[in-house]
This record gives C-alpha cells, sequence and structure tokens, in this order.
C-alpha cells in the first residue's frame, strides 16, 4: 500500500463495516418497522451501488435516491431554452451530461448535429475562457448544478468576464427540495443523507431549520462506502431514540459553516426563486437566479429566449425519473429500463447522467442489492 492510498483505504476497512452493518442491524431491532431514507446526491448512490452496500442492509430498511442529480433535475423547458439560443446563432457551453440530456425535441447534441454551435466544457471557467480566445462569438454558460457548482459559476461572474460572455443560469438549491420531499405524503422518507460535496459550501447548520420544521433527522454523509453506513447508522440512532436531530457524519469536510467566502460570493451574484425541477414541480425557492447586477452577464437578459417547441415525445412520457426523484419508484418499476432506455440511446435523465439513479442501476447490474 502506498501511503496515497492509505488515507482511502481507511473508509473501505472490512471490519470497521462489519461493526456498522452490526449496528445497524441492531438498530433496525430497536425501531421494530421498517424504515426509508432518502440521500439527495447521485455520489451516495454510486458508492452504494459500486460497493453492493444495499446487500447487507437489513430488508426492511430502504435508501432511496432523491432529487439528487443536477442533470435529472433541469426541466425540459430549461434544456428547450438552452437549444433555442443555440439555434438562435450564439454558442453554448456546457458540461458534458447536458450535452445528451432530452428537451421537448431532442437534446444539445442533437442541436450541434444540425449545425448549432455548442462546446463541452469542464468548468464555468473554461467557458469563460472560451469566450475570450472567441470575441466574435457571443458565448452563453449553459449553468446546471446545485450549489457546489453554483459557486463556481458566482465566482466567474463576479470576476469581471468579458462582455460577449453570459450565464444561462438553471442553478438549484437543495434544501428547498428536500423541504417539499418531507411534506409529501406519499414519499413518506423516516431521513435524510444530506449530500457532502453542497454542504462543504453551504455547512451543515444550514439543515437546522428543515430538522425543526419538519422534525426529521438528517445527516451529511461521505462517498466512501463506511461514510455511507456510518451516515445510515447515525440516522437510525435518532429514528430509534425518536431524537430527529441534525449530524455530520463526513466532519474530515464538511464544517457547521461551510465555505463562507464561497457562500457570500455565491448570494452576491445570485438569489432565490422558485422556477420548476423536472419531475418534482415548482419548488419554492428552488431555484438561483442571476441578480439584476449582473443582468449584462444574465443569458436571459440579453437574449429573447422563446423556444418552439412541440408535443413531448410519448416515450418521454412513460419515463418514471419524476417518481424516481420523489422516492417513489426505482428504476426498475419503468418497462423502460435497460432495454428501451439506456446509456447509450437514454429516454430520461436519469439514464444520461453518471450521477442518474437509473444510468447507476444500469451500470451496476440493474437492481443493486441483487
Ligand atoms: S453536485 Fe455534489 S452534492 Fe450534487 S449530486 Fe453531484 S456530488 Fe452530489
Ligand atoms: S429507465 Fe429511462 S425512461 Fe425509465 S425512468 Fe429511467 S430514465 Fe426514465
Amino acid at each position: 500500500m502506498t501511503d496515497e492510498e492509505e488515507p482511502i483505504l481507511r473508509f473501505r476497512d472490512d471490519d470497521q463495516a462489519r461493526a456498522l452493518y452490526d449496528r445497524i442491524d441492531a438498530l433496525m431491532d430497536a425501531i421494530g418497522e421498517p424504515v426509508s431514507l432518502m440521500h439527495v446526491c447521485g455520489s451516495h448512490e454510486e458508492a452504494i451501488a459500486k460497493y453492493g452496500l444495499r446487500a447487507n442492509l437489513p430488508a426492511d430498511l430502504s435508501v432511496r435516491m432523491g432529487p439528487g442529480c443536477p442533470v435529472c433535475v433541469t426541466d425540459m423547458p430549461e434544456i428547450d431554452e438552452g437549444i433555442a439560443l443555440a439555434e438562435a446563432g450564439v454558442t453554448v457551453a456546457t458540461f458534458g451530461d447536458m450535452f445528451r440530456v432530452p428537451g421537448t425535441e431532442g437534446s444539445l447534441r442533437d442541436a450541434k448535429r444540425e449545425g448549432a454551435s455548442v462546446e463541452v466544457v469542464y468548468s464555468a471557467s473554461d467557458a469563460v475562457e472560451y469566450a475570450r480566445a472567441n470575441p466574435e462569438e457571443s458565448v452563453v454558460f449553459f449553468a446546471t448544478g446545485f450549489e457546489t457548482t453554483a459557486a463556481p459559476t458566482a465566482a466567474v461572474l463576479a470576476a469581471d468576464p468579458p462582455e460577449n460572455f453570459s450565464v444561462l443560469s438553471v442553478h438549484k438549491y437543495v434544501p428547498p427540495a428536500m423541504e417539499a420531499i418531507a411534506e409529501l405524503p406519499e414519499t413518506n422518507i423516516d431521513g435524510f443523507l444530506a449530500a457532502g460535496h453542497a454542504a462543504a459550501i453551504t455547512g451543515y447548520g444550514l439543515f437546522e431549520d428543515l430538522v425543526e420544521e419538519h422534525e426529521i433527522p438528517t445527516v451529511v454523509g461521505g462517498f466512501e462506502p463506511l461514510d455511507v453506513l456510518r451516515a445510515i447508522a447515525d440516522l437510525l440512532e435518532m429514528i430509534a431514540t425518536d431524537d430527529p436531530g441534525l449530524g455530520n457524519a463526513y466532519p474530515r469536510v464538511v464544517s457547521e459553516a461551510g465555505n463562507v467566502a464561497a457562500q457570500e460570493t455565491m448570494w452576491s451574484v445570485f438569489e432565490q426563486t422558485t422556477r420548476a425541477w423536472r419531475g418534482l414541480g415548482e419548488i419554492p425557492s428552488g431555484n438561483l437566479e442571476i441578480r439584476p447586477a449582473y443582468a449584462a452577464h444574465d443569458a436571459r437578459e440579453q437574449f429573447d429566449i422563446d423556444p418552439d417547441v412541440g408535443p413531448v415525445d410519448p416515450l418521454a412520457e412513460q419515463c418514471l425519473c419524476g417518481d424516481i426523484m420523489a422516492g417513489t419508484a426505482d428504476p426498475d418499476d419503468c418497462t423502460l429500463f435497460g432495454t428501451v432506455c439506456t446509456p447509450r440511446d437514454p429516454v430520461g435523465p436519469c439514464m444520461v447522467s453518471d450521477e442518474g439513479t437509473c444510468n447507476i442501476w444500469n451500470r451496476y447490474g440493474g437492481r443493486p442489492e441483487v
């Protein structure tokens, strides 16, 4: 083992995993009834599926995926806005997975095939660099993602980008979506495993109101197998003792206050507004819109975006992504899963993104506990 491997392998230790599974079993016995937990991060689903964590969890403990993939929750009309811009002659810079997500009539990839200018970038900074290098083009960064990516987008906008650069913000803010899900009667969630990466920016203290208002246990978790198991055990402890609290099972990365400088930049550029999340509908204050002070770099202010779209593809209407993100369905409840809908030819967004539940389940052999 090299020095570089050791820190990671500490979080994959068999003995510690067995001890955590024993603790989880004992807590489930103490609770004495089925428990349903929801995580809100694609990377959590990846860890659970990749390391086969579900296989050893008690049968009456369900760990479901919520709206944890920013690609999956980007609404069709938002993708249509991006496509409309590309078709109007603007260069749209976007992340690779957004490139393939279907809007009402095709994806940005389809638009590129038909001659539109669409560039795949890895970050907001890459998009700005592209704009600087191509001053004759109008470049719009199609900005997707949660707090983790909204903060870098804000940093780029605050750093005086070139005139030919603007942002189409479809950034979303996770806590309001967790509140909306906590209020959905059909979801019936007993606790949230909150996303460690997002909480690294916002701090775990942010979830205090959610816990208090909804009396729902919430624990921030990391992405190594032991991180996930520890967070699950901590949640069960709160449920067993009927003491819904707020926990941090990822202290090596997440603090109570988070990255205050990043938060200040983010809130100086963005304000919370209400738009629809795909499959979940309107989430009050769940979107991050560019403040008027940055209107010169706000694509919605700079361009007249009016997508000309037709009816939704009947195949897309069968897609269960909305139910999956609300925690009321699993990918194999969808009749299209793995047959008509595959990563190569996705029908819905959950199959496109590496962080989408359908894509993850498909990659790890169908239902992960089998
Ligand atoms: S952006 Fe971060 S918190 Fe959100 S799904 Fe991806 S890894 Fe998880
Ligand atoms: S398998 Fe495809 S069509 Fe079915 S829910 Fe998943 S993404 Fe949607």
